[in-house]
């Protein structure tokens, strides 16, 4: 069963970068190299759920993130990121 994409949003370089909470940077260590976590450190989506800005390292480990393609987030808008996340 494939998942569908609800919603496409667009990923941002912020001009206030979100903090991005450590069990997240800990679980994203394995699936990009550490240059590429810095530059999306920076980077951000307005999130339909959410309602807000939200880290796009936050965005990348959220339960509804299906993938990312030129610069958007294909998102099945399933699920928020957990709460505990968006710090
Ligand atoms: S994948 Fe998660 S954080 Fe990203 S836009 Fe969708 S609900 Fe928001």
């Amino acid at each position: 069963m494939s998942i569908e994409t609800k919603y496409v949003v667009k990923v941002y370089p912020s001009p206030k970068p979100k903090r991005i909470p450590k069990i997240v940077s800990q679980e994203l260590k394995g699936s990009a190299g550490p240059k590429a976590i810095a530059r999306m450190k920076k980077e951000s989506v307005d999130c339909p759920l959410v309602k807000a800005e939200v880290g796009f390292l936050v965005c990348f480990a959220c339960p509804s993130f299906i993938r990312r393609v030129s610069g958007e987030v294909h998102c099945a808008g399933v699920q928020p990121p957990p709460k505990e996340w968006l710090i």
